[in-house]
């Protein structure tokens, strides 16, 4: 099924994420993870990809396993490593699996990559180059509190436009932490003519020390009543866990309130987290 199909349905969508393991020894636990995730019949599953590529194999048989449990996989997909070549192999990879939908992505820039005569510089050229391959739905990131290398808001919702513009047909959010962000962001989409749906993602920060990495890389900002839970319960891990989850339900239930439709949670492999998160929302997502 496409996703474009499910995030435009009446039904709130809850879709979960997973990553792919880095090696071989550890694909059957990864598996594992992705399958008791999958038991809870999300809208959809995600399933992330190296930036150097070094997964995409898993990446595609992580997919294929969802397929077969009966639930729609979404595989991402990077550029800024990889060929021309590469990337239609790929491509053929995912069709011969039965994967309809991509995330396409640049991926990150490897420190000290020279950028002189890469085959892509930009998501948008991906996207357009999968719409050629032709069969599967495309959707892209977007990033409410800005792209890292942005300049300001209205460059990065440009760009965005591009992207869109190339055939992206819905978007999925960096994780944010205080839900007026994201709405705030959607009026500046919309006074754009950015008009593709959205789909929010959610991180449920289980404990302290995630909080300060993830940050860090994608400049997220935390709301004081945010910080306020992890100084009282970053110490007490079971405390943090659902505090921590507690929260992300909160904005979700908060979303899903204000008309957002698609959820996309980032479960980081943590089935017990999805689940609670899940039990939480079952009369809402019925
Ligand atoms: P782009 O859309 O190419 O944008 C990158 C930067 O270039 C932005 O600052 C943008 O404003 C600018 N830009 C875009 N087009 C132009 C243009 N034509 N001219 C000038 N500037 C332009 N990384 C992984 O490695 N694997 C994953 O699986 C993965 N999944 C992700 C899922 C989500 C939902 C999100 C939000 C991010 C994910 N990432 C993943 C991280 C992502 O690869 C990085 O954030 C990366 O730095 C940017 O990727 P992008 O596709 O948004 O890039």
């Amino acid at each position: 099924m496409k996703i474009i199909d499910i995030i435009k349905g009446e039904k709130p969508s809850l879709s979960y994420e997973v990553f792919p393991p880095k090696t071989s020894d550890n694909f059957d636990k990864v598996l594992a993870t992705a399958l008791e995730i999958a038991s809870l019949n999300p809208s959809y599953m995600s399933v992330t990809y190296g930036a150097g590529g070094g997964t995409s194999e898993y990446t595609a048989n992580i997919g294929e396993a969802l397929l077969k449990k009966g639930v729609t996989p979404l595989s991402h997909l990077t550029c800024i490593s990889s060929s021309k070549e590469r990337i239609q192999q790929e491509l053929q990879k995912l069709r011969s699996k039965g994967i309809e939908n991509i995330l396409a992505l640049r991926g990150d820039i490897p420190d000290g990559m020279n950028r002189d005569g890469l085959d892509y510089r930009y998501s948008s050229e991906l996207i357009a180059e999968i719409v050629e391959f032709g069969g599967f739905c495309i959707g892209g990131a977007c990033y409410p509190e800005n792209h890292p290398e942005s300049y300001n808001s209205k460059t990065d919702i440009e760009n965005l436009k591009l992207k869109v513009e190339s055939g992206c047909e819905f978007l999925t959010t960096q994780m944010f932490f205080d839900n007026n962000i994201l709405y705030n962001f959607l009026y500046r989409l919309s006074k754009a003519g950015v008009d593709v749906p959205v789909v929010a993602g959610i991180m449920p920060i289980t404990n302290a020390k995630q909080i300060k990495r993830i940050c860090s890389i994608s400049q997220t900002a935390l709301p004081q009543r945010f910080v306020r839970i992890v100084d009282r319960y970053g110490d007490n891990p079971l405390a943090m866990k659902q505090a921590g989850i507690a929260y992300a339900t909160e904005q979700i239930i908060d979303l899903f309130a204000n008309g957002v439709n698609a959820v996309h949670v980032y479960s980081m492999n943590n089935p017990d987290v999805a689940a609670e998160i899940n039990k939480n929302l079952s009369e809402i997502i019925k």
